[in-house]
């Protein structure tokens, strides 16, 4: 059984003369232990397929099928509990709480759901995120790309059975883009986990098992390795 699984999934926002099809017909599965990256122009529908299989906007027709729950047989209190326990997001606008300190963020998903990384696993991860500096700073005090490490800490921490990144690398330099690769694969590969990842980057596919390409609401199926 995929653990993720998308059939005959549509997307249509607004209507009449304003009628957008974000995504068409889309069937799409994935297992665990896939990197998965999808690439495309921008507008192109990519941000609306992530935010469906994470369970944040609701498709206008199809079903988003995650470990054997299907999401539209859900009400929304149940929807989110999947979301928590499950899914990891890394997504564009930086997630991250202004009053809270780094260290503050990563206690406070402690208080909030068991089977989060133990203290080393916690401290190796920010070691990898060259992060470990900052614990005591709060997100005004980061660069942009000091945030999207936080941001990216705090998805990977719940060890979430499926990750879904937004563009995880846009704000970060060439060597801290292939840094956030090969962490998002070890994770994949060592916690067999099946993360899917949003990018504009094309050197950064060559970490990825699949790489589809969004244009225009069409998901096709590029290059597998
Ligand atoms: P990408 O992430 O590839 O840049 P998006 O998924 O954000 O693309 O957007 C796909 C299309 O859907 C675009 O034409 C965008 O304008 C439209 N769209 C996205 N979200 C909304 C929304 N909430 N309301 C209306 N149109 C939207
Ligand atoms: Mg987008």
């Amino acid at each position: 059984m995929s653990v993720l699984q998308l059939v005959g999934v549509t997307k249509t926002f607004g209507s009449g003369r304003t009628k957008v099809e974000a995504l068409k017909n889309t069937d799409f599965h994935a297992e665990s232990g896939e990197l998965i990256a999808i690439i495309g122009p921008s507008g192109s529908g990519k941000s609306t397929f992530l935010t469906i299989i994470g369970g944040l906007l609701s498709p206008s027709e199809g079903d988003v099928i995650i470990n054997g729950q299907n999401l539209s047989a859900l009400n929304e209190k149940q929807r989110s509990r999947i979301r928590l326990k499950e899914i990891g997001f890394i997504l564009q606008a930086s997630n991250l709480v202004p009053f809270l300190s780094v260290a503050d963020q990563l206690r406070l998903l402690n208080k909030v759901k068991k089977g989060n990384m133990v203290q080393a696993e916690l401290e190796q991860l920010y070691e990898d995120l060259g992060i470990g500096d900052l614990r005591t700073k709060y997100p005004s005090d980061l660069s942009g790309g000091e945030r999207q490490r936080v941001a990216i800490a705090k998805a990977l921490f719940s060890n979430p059975s499926v990750i879904l990144a937004d563009e995880p690398t846009a704000s970060l330099d060439s060597d801290r883009a292939y840094e956030v690769m090969e962490l998002l694969k070890s994770e994949t590969k060592n916690k067999n986990t099946t993360t899917i990842v949003v990018t504009h980057d094309i050197r950064l596919t060559g970490y990825c098992d699949k790489v589809y390409n969004m244009t225009d609401g069409v998901l096709t199926l590029q290059e597998e390795h």
